[in-house]
């Protein structure tokens, strides 16, 4: 899948703002950034701003080789494949 539209105001403030997961701020072409869809072309998604993540390589590789078959294996296992709703406004987080 291609990048998204440079043009944009959403492309160009999420470039300058860094990696959505830690922060960094990264420079040189298109600053660094990798874009992660988080639904892939072959499965209905594209690059509007909903579907796109801009981090920073150790994050996109941890997305998509890491996070996604764990999320992808629990959703199975737990919910036939659901979202769980509570995840629309971000997950609680559980204190030990
Ligand atoms: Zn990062």
């Amino acid at each position: 899948m291609t990048a998204p539209n440079k043009d944009s105001e959403w492309f160009r403030e999420r470039c300058e703002s860094g990696c959505q997961i830690c922060g960094t701020k990264l420079y040189g072409k298109n600053n660094g950034i990798e874009w992660s869809h988080l639904v892939n072309d072959g499965a209905g998604g594209d690059n509007k701003e909903v579907n796109c993540l801009a981090l920073c390589p150790n994050c996109a590789y941890t997305l998509d080789y890491v996070l996604k078959p764990a999320i992808y294996k629990a959703l199975n296992e737990f919910t036939n494949g659901e979202v769980p709703d509570n995840w629309e406004n971000g997950e609680g987080r559980v204190k030990l």
